[in-house]
């Protein structure tokens, strides 16, 4: 009979620990500019498994909010954001960055753990291995020259918004943007910046 309660308590204290947070926290209001794009998604996916990966799948996006950033790949979320300004340079231009970008998640997926450079050798074979092996590494004309490099980018996955830095961010650091127009102010783990690599922009 102790042992009974004892079980019984042990669940309901379980109970409390995976109590779902209230369920304002839990959704909150999507208002974002991003839109999914199943046709490209697919196309990527294609391209994947034709070099050889079948284990990853990406999700890809268009995001308006986007500037001078042609493209960016988050590898957390397995998601690529397009501008959707390369639809008015050439539908080539959209193939090489989503191909550009896909390169990114596919030399992460193949290196596992090990800490790989942005547009290192593992990037260039993910980019031979997506159909675009002479893909320079980067053009990103409009950067000025700054007297500190930023070496450390961010996305946020909500809008896209990208922050580059000196010093890394802190691991809990989230889009203030998003966190006040979805969460009142508060902060949520969804609007959290993920490091990405040096974002490629668009010649102005
Ligand atoms: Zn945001
Ligand atoms: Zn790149």
């Amino acid at each position: 009979m102790k042992y009974r309660q004892l079980l019984l308590d042990f669940g309901r204290s379980v109970m409390r620990r995976v109590k779902t947070p209230p369920e304002d926290l839990a959704r909150p209001r999507r208002n974002t500019r991003l839109r999914q794009d199943p046709l490209l998604e697919d196309f990527a996916n294609q391209l994947l498994k034709a070099a050889g990966c079948r284990r990853l799948a990406a999700r890809v996006f268009w995001n308006p909010a986007l500037r001078t950033t042609a493209g960016l790949a988050i590898w957390r979320d397995r998601m690529i954001i397009l501008n959707p300004k390369l639809l008015e340079i050439s539908s080539a231009e959209v193939q090489r960055t989503l191909r550009h970008e896909l390169a990114h998640l596919l030399a992460k997926h193949r290196s596992g753990r090990r800490r790989i450079d942005a547009h290192g050798p593992e990037w260039r074979d993910a980019c031979a291995a997506l159909g675009i092996p002479d893909e320079p590494r980067c053009h990103d004309l409009p950067f000025k020259r700054r007297r500190v490099a930023r070496r450390f980018f961010y996305a946020c996955p909500e809008c896209s918004s990208t922050l580059a830095r000196v010093q890394p961010l802190k691991k809990s650091a989230a889009c203030i943007k998003c966190c006040r127009k979805h969460n009142g102010g508060k902060y949520h783990p969804r609007y959290r910046f993920r490091p990405i690599d040096r974002p490629e922009t668009i010649a102005a």
